[in-house]
């Protein structure tokens, strides 16, 4: 197998650059879970601003921001509304049912987006003998939607429905930033519609690890005790949250050139005979797209480019997934592309 020259299979494959392992070596520590740490309780400030919050927790994943903040609003029994294809739903272990008993009530959205209108419906009447909803679940931008941005008038929409019967709205705000750079909105634009969001660092911020969970004091001081009890609390954790500092300092604006570039190997592929764009608009740093006209399965177009240097994720095994990021040039797309089309043809 060659080496893998370009990654687009995921935002989360970016290496910390020189100079945020630099931030990193260099950063002041102290004990985490004591509010010690100076660097932890300056990126936990910075995300709380940037997210229009009281108080913010730093969290080791996005996963485990799902865990706690779904623990802090459900008991067992009770039920959370989301999208079908939602990550908590295909790509966290269950976690959900296992750590907080939660049942998932899906909505049939489009590109993972839902209306208030559908919230509404999906709110059954009290009785005694139904579970009881108690928060909607949002992703900021949708992975399966295809990177698809929330528009701020639909969440608007989605924030009163749940706010009317009663429920709080929480943000998976794994590429919260992605959304904010592609709409030309501030982050807290969205997230002042949620009563709780994070952001991920380790995605198309490119830190090795690490997410910030924001909301009210109350929620962050609940959310602190799950913390604990999943094992999140962390001691000189400042080394890691450096990254996050440095990111968010130095890579949210630079996001666009990773949406440039998903446009610009949308636009590659779309010349390519057999391959369609699904959707076919692309508007944050995710292309996802089916190879039946090819003849090749997605496996097989999969290994055709590995051997190329040039790996893209075999997604939901019907759809191919490519992800932008910051180790990802423009003569990387434009190689990127040159192989699926040699692929495609059988030059391999
Ligand atoms: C990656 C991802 C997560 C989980 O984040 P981790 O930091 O990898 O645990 C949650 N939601 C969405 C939409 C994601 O893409």
């Amino acid at each position: 197998m060659a080496a893998i020259e370009i990654d687009l299979y995921s935002d989360t494959t970016t290496r910390p650059t020189a100079a945020m392992r630099r931030a990193m070596a260099e950063a002041e520590v102290g004990n985490e879970q004591a509010h010690e740490d100076p660097t932890v309780n300056k990126l936990v400030e910075m995300a709380a601003e940037l997210t229009g919050k009281e108080a913010a927790v730093f969290v080791p994943s996005g996963t485990m921001c799902n865990a706690i903040a779904y623990r802090v609003y459900c008991r067992q029994g009770d039920e959370v509304i989301l999208d079908k294809t939602a990550h908590p739903i295909h790509a966290e272990a269950g976690g959900p049912a296992a750590l907080s008993g939660a049942m998932l009530n899906t909505l049939d959205g489009i590109r993972g987006i839902f209306t208030g209108e559908q919230v509404e419906a999906a709110i059954r009447p009290y009785k005694r003998n139904r579970p009881r909803p108690k928060v909607v679940s949002v992703e900021q931008t949708s992975n399966s939607g295809g990177g698809s941005v929330w528009p701020l008038e639909t969440l608007r929409g989605v924030s009163e429905a749940a706010h009317k019967h009663g429920l709080a709205l929480h943000m998976d705000g794994a590429r919260l930033m992605n959304a904010a750079v592609a709409s030309g909105r501030k982050a807290r634009e969205f997230t002042e519609l949620c009563d709780s969001a994070w952001v991920d660092l380790s995605k198309g911020l490119g830190c090795p690890i690490g997410a910030v969970l924001c909301g009210s004091v109350d929620f962050i001081e609940e959310a602190w005790r799950w913390k604990h009890q999943f094992g999140g609390a962390m001691r000189q954790a400042g080394i890691i949250a450096a990254a996050g500092v440095y990111a968010l300092e130095n890579h949210v604006e630079r996001l666009a050139e990773d949406h440039e570039n998903a446009r610009l190997l949308a636009q590659g592929l779309a010349q390519i005979p057999g391959i369609e764009l699904d959707p076919p608009e692309i508007e944050t740093n995710m292309v996802f797209f089916t190879v039946d006209g090819t003849g090749l399965t997605v496996q097989q177009l999969y290994d055709r480019l590995l051997a190329q240097g040039v790996r893209i994720g075999t997604g939901d095994g019907k759809r191919m997934r490519a992800v932008t990021h910051l180790d990802v040039t423009r003569a990387g797309i434009e190689k990127a592309v040159e192989a699926v089309r040699n692929a495609v043809a059988g030059r391999v």
